[in-house]
């Protein structure tokens, strides 16, 4: 193992959206940090979904700290969102790393010790975990064998002229599935797969984008149920299309409680009853874990092993902050918008 003997007062895991934009408030207050990612390029999330796909927040929401993104309400490309994310590393470069996984982290002596898969080490003051929620997808609710089924998730989309005439089945209940469901309609022969009853949400409410309510929403819901954001978040399935698809019956739902997959047939109970046959494709939406196994030695858990967190904060003293993830500074902090609140946030507590 090689010790490195620099040390840094910040260390952000993560170039993504949220890491992208830790780094511009640490350079404002020039604070000497290091953004670490394990892939090569910048973007997270953006860099790696179908350019084809387009983001579900208005544009004016997609801005990051320092750069206007755009003013309009319209919804945008992931391509030309990735294009944004470029220009911001162009115009801000950052003090960063690629092809560095993290594997391990430690807190010793007031710092934080990070592993790299290459066995080196990296200490920090601070750090920052902006690791996104989609390194860890949730396997299929199924051990059968799916060999002969191209079989991925639902941020490996392979654009549309891929699915043309295939039995594709996809698998889930949230807005990715549903949002991939409505795509497919009269392209693909489809089956969506859910394990609780589809419910959307319009993606316009009173002709405004479903993502300027939730702020409101959550004040009122902190009222109502003050749990809410400690333990469990609204994750309402928003409707691009698959409502009138369901109306119009133009997609098959099977519910897979209680079913088992087996030489390609999906069986209901004990093998009587056989719903579906025979996919060429399978788009895994069952979603992500929220995965805090690389700093477990670090963290303070409440019971079932949930982080317990303060304005993105897991522990003042050690100063190690969470980025990016669901609640982890209000209900919108997985999107762009809490992102860039919450990276306000941190910074302060950082200074
Ligand atoms: C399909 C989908 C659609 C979405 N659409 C929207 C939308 O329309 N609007 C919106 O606001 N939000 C949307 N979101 C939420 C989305 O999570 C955020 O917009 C944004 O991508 C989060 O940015 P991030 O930087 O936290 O994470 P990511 O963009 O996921 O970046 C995380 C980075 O961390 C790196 N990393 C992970 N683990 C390690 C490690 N151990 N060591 C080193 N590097 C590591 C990864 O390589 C990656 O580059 C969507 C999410 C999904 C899954």
């Amino acid at each position: 193992m090689t010790e490195s003997d620099i040390h840094y007062q910040v260390i952000v895991v993560g170039a993504g959206p949220a890491g992208l934009a830790m780094a511009y408030l640490l350079d404002q207050h020039k604070i000497n940090y290091l953004v670490v990612d394990q892939s090569n390029q910048i973007g997270g999330l953006y860099a790696t979904l179908h350019p084809e796909l387009e983001l579900l927040s208005p544009a004016r929401f997609n801005s990051l700290p320092g750069v206007k993104f755009s003013s309009d309400n319209a919804r945008v490309s992931v391509a030309s969102y990735h294009d944004y994310l470029k220009f911001y590393a162009q115009k801000f470069p950052l003090n960063s790393r690629f092809d560095t996984h993290i594997n391990n982290i430690k807190y010793e002596n007031s710092r934080h010790i990070l592993q790299t898969t290459c066995g080196e080490v990296l200490r920090c003051k601070s750090l920052v975990i902006a690791t996104g929620m989609t390194c860890f997808p949730k396997p299929l609710p199924w051990n059968g064998s799916f060999e002969k089924v191209d079989l991925h998730t639902g941020v490996q989309w392979k654009g549309i002229d891929y699915y043309k005439n295939k039995r594709v089945w996809v698998v889930g209940s949230g807005t990715s599935a549903c949002e991939l469901a409505a795509l497919l309609v009269g392209h693909a022969e489809l089956t969506l797969l859910v394990n609780k009853p589809v419910k959307p949400v319009p993606l316009y409410f009173a002709g405004i984008n479903i993502h300027y309510w939730v702020r409101p929403l959550e004040l009122i819901s902190k009222k109502l149920y003050p749990g809410i954001c400690k333990h469990d978040y609204l994750e309402p399935v928003i409707d691009t299309g698959i409502k009138d698809a369901m109306r119009r019956k133009l997609l098959t739902i099977v519910d897979i409680a209680d079913t088992e997959f087996v030489s390609g047939k999906l069986f209901k109970g004990e093998g009587d009853e056989v719903l579906c046959v025979d996919p060429e494709v399978i788009i895994n939406c069952t979603g992500f874990h929220f995965d805090t196994s690389i700093v477990g030695e670090t963290l303070d858990y409440e019971a079932n092993r949930m982080i317990k967190l303060h304005k993105n904060c897991s522990d003042k003293d050690k100063r190690l902050y969470f980025l990016g993830f669901p609640c982890s500074g209000g209900i919108d902090s997985k999107f762009l918008r809490g992102i860039k609140r919450d990276a306000y946030r941190i910074i302060k507590q950082i200074v």
